[in-house]
């Protein structure tokens, strides 16, 4: 399978943000986000093809107990199945970050979904194929009787809550799964978004998350 990249850091979004994890970063995304942070995994995917014996050599260098395994989209990656099911064998608690329009049996402890917003659509020749692709209802269902997840939403306006109402009340989530999260690479950017989202999330009784490795590191790989 391809990866773009695999480094320690502190998981920096999310109910396990602060967590030491090994990231694990998959190459290539059915999906084209206008703002997407990892275009070296989607726009233009980058990265070496790795065996997961490989792989997991390279997780082991590292004291962490949680393993992240991100994209790009990691239910499209050749052997997912398998990588998940070796770093389970390995003793790590696994967190899988998924926009969530396709399925696959992984072994998981958390399901990270990201379902992507209209906001993500881009303009341009991937516009009719992104905007087909970005919610699969059906597989978000699947994903949530499986697996504990948790429904991670990037938001750039007010206006994005909508789009979250109508699709939390489709899927019949509980508000206690949701998590939302200020759109940005800027540090500047997501603090005046941030301080807006936090009056929602205590409006709706949705969880906030800050983007902690953007907050501590900047917007740059590896981290
Ligand atoms: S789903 Fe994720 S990796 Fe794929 S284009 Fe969107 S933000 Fe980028």
């Amino acid at each position: 399978m391809k990866i773009a990249e695999l480094f320690y850091s502190l998981q920096g979004e999310g109910s396990l943000i602060g967590v030491p994890s090994v990231f694990i970063r998959t190459s290539g995304c059915n999906l084209r986000c206008s703002w997407c942070d990892t275009p070296y995994t989607s726009w233009q995917p980058e990265g070496e093809e790795q065996t997961v014996e490989r792989i997991l050599d390279a997780a082991k260098t590292y004291p962490a107990r949680h393993a992240v395994v991100t994209g790009g989209e990691p239910m499209i990656a050749p052997e997912i199945v398998g990588l998940t099911e070796a770093l389970r064998a390995a003793g790590l608690h696994i967190t899988i970050e998924t926009a969530g329009t396709v399925f696959q049996p992984v072994a998981c402890d958390l399901m990270s979904i990201s379902p992507k917003l209209a906001n993500s659509t881009p303009e341009g020749q991937w516009t009719a194929q992104h905007d087909r692709l970005r919610l699969n209802p059906a597989v978000l269902a699947q994903l949530m009787e499986r697996y504990d997840y948790q429904l991670k939403f990037v938001i750039a306006q007010p206006a994005d809550l909508v789009e979250v109402g109508a699709l939390t009340e489709q899927l019949r989530v509980d508000a206690r799964h949701v998590i939302l999260m200020p759109e940005g690479t800027d540090p500047a950017v997501l603090r005046e978004r941030g301080l807006w989202l936090a009056e929602i999330c205590k409006q709706e009784g949705y969880r906030f998350s800050p983007r902690l490795h953007v907050d501590l590191y900047g917007n740059k790989r590896g981290v």
